[in-house]
């Protein structure tokens, strides 16, 4: 059975619904378990789309309060934590705050005042050799994101291409790098879903990126990154389908920062 780990709460100010929602639909759709990985406060105000420190209490209870509505299904608690560089110890410190049952790193911000996913910044895309060098800053923080070790999974790979912005010709020199690190740092990746909603119509990574991670061996979660009730386990048959052609038959369960290795079902939905 899928799991679905990646998913948000109004705290962040851009996602809809009440947790306890979140969770019955994925009791409704027959997932494994669900876990709430809300992008993660920082020690001070820092952009418009994330709780704020002293609203994490907060969290905790929405979480409690979804676990139990659900139960016996098991509900994990997680963060969607921005990596951004020279500010790694708020990480170290964040992993502290709450038993988390895995964390997710992201990398969203090229530097402190461009969230590249970011419509409003959409104009800083276009001029001469803007999206190779985009790209490259992009992976190069993905890489750095990655060897913190501070986290159970990476998310939504090449989110660079969210736009439809993209270098010509092969990609899998910019993916390289980041697979290595994967790969040594023990790190797993998702497929992430909400890809095939934004302008690019595509998941997060690319089938290039998966069949690369494969054969390095990096584990692999299947996630909606909902922003709304209805979008949790959306597109799953889609992402079990592009994961198993890479050669994926086993996928993680988290509880407490430690995985389990379980089986991929052979499809999505399952059968009656
Ligand atoms: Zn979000
Ligand atoms: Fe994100
Ligand atoms: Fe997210
Ligand atoms: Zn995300």
């Amino acid at each position: 059975m899928l799991t679905d780990y990646h998913t948000h709460t109004p705290l962040c100010r851009h996602a809809q619904g009440a947790p306890e929602q979140y969770a019955r639909r994925a009791r409704d759709l027959g997932l494994a378990e669900v876990g709430f990985a809300d992008h993660n406060p920082m020690p001070s105000a820092f952009d418009d789309w994330r709780m704020d420190l002293s609203e994490l209490p907060r969290y905790v209870d929405w979480v409690a309060e979804a676990r139990e509505v659900v139960a016996p299904l098991p509900v994990r608690i997680s963060l969607e934590c921005d990596f951004l560089e020279g500010r790694e110890g708020w990480l170290h410190e964040t992993a502290e705050l709450v038993e988390w049952d895995y964390l997710i790193g992201s990398v969203h911000y090229l530097t402190e005042d461009w969230a590249l996913d970011d419509p409003r910044h959409l104009s800083r895309w276009t001029g001469q050799g803007t999206v190779e060098e985009i790209w490259a800053r992009y992976w190069s923080l993905y890489e750095k994101c990655v060897r913190t070790g501070c986290f159970d999974f990476c998310a939504h790979p090449d989110l660079a291409k969210k736009f439809g912005f993209r270098p010509a010709g092969d990609l899998r020199p910019y993916y390289e790098p980041v697979i290595s690190a994967l790969a040594g740092t023990g790190t797993a990746v998702e497929i992430n879903t909400a890809g095939l909603h934004k302008e690019v119509r595509e998941m997060y990574p690319a089938p290039d990126f998966l069949r690369m991670a494969r054969e390095a061996g990096v584990a692999v979660v299947i996630n909606s990154d909902a922003h709304a009730p209805e979008e949790v386990g959306r597109d799953f048959a889609a992402a079990l389908e592009l994961a198993r052609s890479v050669g994926y038959r086993e996928t993680l369960r988290f509880c407490k920062r430690r995985r389990e290795v379980v089986p991929l079902p052979e499809t999505w939905p399952l059968p009656l």
